[in-house]
């Protein structure tokens, strides 16, 4: 490892979070770096994610100022002395952060490491080193804090892309869009003709529905509140919609498929949605909660189970997501909006309020 004098410092720009709620400032930091093990990636445009927006929401004082962001797509600016994947001028997806060196890391199961929560929400280094710390600010937020000019990563969170691709486009790969789909093709296993609901149409449930579609489930039923997101998600992949603000959910649901669905994709966090979930499945049907729960064993075969990022390794699936994207099968660009980087707290509003499903952050 380099020593800390041997270390370059950078001038970076940063939407620096000082206060519950927001707004997030941008501000001009000093970042060091990059360490022999690290990335630095000038940001091209980083997507904003619930965790995000929810992070904003719950912060305390005593969390001290942080930099959000884990959606960064950007372009290899230098890296570390141990670094071998990449180069200088390499285009690369960052996603979140795991240690590489835990049984979970090293059986091919990162999203189960025994560090997943300090790797990802420590805002540090694993090593409880932080390279904003001449600004008073703290960063590495999934092993990068991307709403910034500059993030660090590494070699086990950034996956490389073809030049050719639009990086704007291809930012929100990292996180929301990996979750849904892989919900649907690694952690539930999704099989030809079996029934699926999905509660919530946003970013994760959108993502969820192309999945299902590739997999050749059927029926594929969107919930939602809002009619635009149901009329897009009919577009996308859902065989029908249900709207629960006007709609009886459960007995549509018994309508639609003769009796209940063999998966439920819950994105929604309503514990009236969870209920909800639990009531419309099948026998040995699956409840997969996207919210943060962890799952439990219900009757007759019947279970729920928290999933983490979809169980993907970005490696393999972000490359494998493009691939359906650029076949036409996955064309999660309509869930995009764009806004310059200087409108995040109008991004933010935006997706809260519902309007924009994936706020995009054009950064540099
Ligand atoms: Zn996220
Ligand atoms: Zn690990």
């Amino acid at each position: 490892m380099a020593r800390k004098s041997d270390m370059q410092v950078h001038k970076i720009k940063a939407a620096v979070l000082r206060k519950r709620g927001g707004p997030l400032k941008i501000e001009s930091l000093e970042m060091e770096g990059p360490r022999d093990d690290e990335v630095l990636v000038r940001i091209v445009a980083s997507g904003i994610c619930h965790t995000d927006i929810d992070f904003c929401d719950y912060w305390e004082k005593s969390d001290g100022p942080v930099v959000l962001g884990h959606e960064g797509a950007g372009v290899v600016e230098q890296v570390g002395n141990m670094v071998k994947g990449v180069k200088r001028g390499d285009h690369v997806v960052l996603s979140y952060q795991s240690c590489g060196r835990c049984r979970q890391c090293r059986s091919g199961h990162p999203t189960d490491c025994e560090r997943f929560y300090e790797a990802n929400f420590g805002f540090a280094r694993l090593d409880g080193s932080n390279a904003l710390y001449r600004s008073g600010v703290r960063g590495h937020f999934f092993g990068q804090s991307s709403f910034a000019t500059h993030a660090l990563a590494t070699e086990r969170n950034l996956v490389k892309v073809p030049k050719k691709l639009n990086l704007d486009v291809m930012a929100p790969l990292g996180c929301g869009l990996q979750t849904g789909a892989g919900t649907v093709m690694n952690s539930l296993k999704v099989a030809k003709r079996s029934s699926i609901a999905i509660f919530g149409t946003g970013a994760v449930g959108m993502a969820a529905a192309m999945a299902a579609r590739i997999v050749g489930a059927n029926p594929i039923i969107g919930v939602d509140i809002r009619p635009q997101r149901l009329k897009l998600a009919l577009e996308l992949g859902a065989t029908h919609a249900i709207d629960n603000r006007r709609d009886r959910v459960a007995s549509l649901i018994t309508d639609i498929t003769g009796s209940g669905v063999d998966y439920v994709v819950e994105t929604t966090a309503s514990q009236k949605m969870h209920g909800l979930a639990i009531d419309v499945l099948n026998p040995r049907g699956t409840v997969a909660l996207l919210t943060g729960e962890s799952g439990a064993t219900l009757l007759e075969g019947r279970r729920t189970i928290g999933i983490i990022q979809g169980d993907a390794m970005p490696q393999l699936f972000i490359p494998k997501l493009i691939a359906l994207y650029q076949a036409g099968k996955f064309p999660f660009d309509r869930l995009v909006k764009f806004y310059n980087f200087s409108k995040i707290n109008t991004a933010i509003a935006d997706a809260k309020r519902g309007d924009t499903i994936k706020p995009v952050l054009r950064i540099s």
